[in-house]
């Protein structure tokens, strides 16, 4: 930690010499782009917008998506990849210097309703990566070159109902809750929800060939608020969409963020042997350079089957990572949202990073693994 540390505080000594004394000074609250509450000042200020210590809710998270493509129009460009269940928009962007790229990495937020810190994580790294690419941060000071050779694709909500229903804030899906709240199974509270709003868990919902055998976590055989996959292998319209995307784009490197658990889920035993030692090698400096531990192999299809990282091993050979991020401490209940500093961001700030290096590093490898195994997965 104190390693982090000091190159935060290193960071901010930069980003202070880099305003210009012309530039308006706006104190910023709380903390901004490095947790110790420097006050930020000129262009970097105007453009950080992610909240960091207080609830980020699925329509401030919405507004600040855009805001990156008002104020980066040459970079971030927004997409929409489907709806929700109750009508809500799934809205991606891309991070790129141009035409899209064949190659790419994904990064994935709020699978799980209750786990929102997660979001704030994918639009934190965002912004401070655009901050980067125009000089405004230096925390990331390879960005730039970074850029010219893949694109950065981003999902900051993948379970917009869920992420409102955990909220409990449910303007604009008043109507649909009033119909379907009542027949599904709610384990605790509306703040520990975790499935999407029709009462299935998305991580245990896709289709990767595992749906039969799953039984693992908190296994419901109903539709609740966790534990329960559905009544046919991606159900939810959320992971039909989300399905669909991965399956174009194609992604060499998938990372979803969950938020409990300081831990990676990153190899099963199926697919491991495919990736030629790459999935350890990033395991690996992920343990290094952050207090996040590589959980073992995964064995059983039955535990780990269904989630988004094991469709894209499964169904096209794409590198693909479960991140908990913060400790594991109590059970469903989330930590308060002014802890997002301290339980993730300083232990994760990298964690994009080494993801998006090391596919980088590994790029021409991935895409050969990625059309060796097109041809087996599809006659299994
Ligand atoms: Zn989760």
């Amino acid at each position: 930690m104190k390693c982090v540390k000091n190159i935060f505080l290193t960071v901010c000594l930069v980003i202070v010499a880099f305003s210009s004394s012309n530039a308006q000074i706006v104190p910023v609250s709380d903390s901004v782009i490095n947790p110790f509450q420097v006050v930020i000042t000129g262009d970097a200020a105007f453009h950080y917008f992610v909240e960091d210590t207080v609830k980020y809710t699925y329509e401030m998270i919405e507004e600040d998506i855009y805001y990156f493509q008002k104020h980066w129009p040459q970079y971030v460009t927004v997409k929409t990849i489907g709806k929700s269940e109750f009508g809500l928009p799934l809205t991606s962007f891309r991070i790129s210097n141009g035409k899209p790229k064949s190659n790419a990495v994904f990064y994935v937020g709020n699978i799980h309703a209750r786990e929102d810190f997660s979001s704030k994580m994918v639009m934190k790294f965002a912004n401070v990566f655009l901050l980067s690419l125009d000089g405004l941060s230096n925390i990331y000071p390879n960005a730039k070159s970074l850029l010219n050779e893949v694109d950065l694709h981003f999902l900051p909500v993948a379970n917009p109902d869920g992420l409102k229903i955990a909220h409990e804030q449910f303007v604009g899906i008043e109507d649909s809750v009033k119909i379907w709240m009542d027949s599904i199974y709610c384990l605790e509270t509306f703040a520990e929800w975790k499935a999407n709003a029709r009462g299935i868990d998305l991580n245990s919902s896709f289709d990767d060939g595992n749906w039969l055998v799953k039984r693992g976590g908190a296994f419901q055989d109903c539709r609740a608020s966790e534990g329960f996959k559905g009544n046919f292998p991606a159900e939810p319209k959320e992971t039909k969409a989300i399905q669909t995307f991965v399956d174009s784009l194609k992604p060499l490197t998938t990372v979803s963020f969950h938020t409990k658990g300081n831990v990676l889920f990153w190899a099963d035993n199926k697919t491991h042997a495919w990736f030629n030692g790459i999935d350890t090698e990033m395991a690996t400096e992920v343990e290094k350079e952050t207090e996040l531990r590589a959980g073992s192999v995964a064995k059983n299809p039955s535990d780990y089957g269904c989630g988004l990282e094991n469709y894209v091993r499964n169904r096209f050979a794409g590198i693909g990572v479960c991140v908990e991020l913060s400790d594991g401490g109590g059970g469903r209940k989330q930590h308060p949202d002014n802890q997002f500093n301290s339980q993730v961001w300083m232990k994760a700030w990298r964690i994009p990073m080494i993801y998006l290096e090391n596919t980088i590093e590994h790029q021409e490898q991935l895409r050969t693994i990625q059309q060796l195994m097109q041809k087996s997965i599809q006659t299994n």
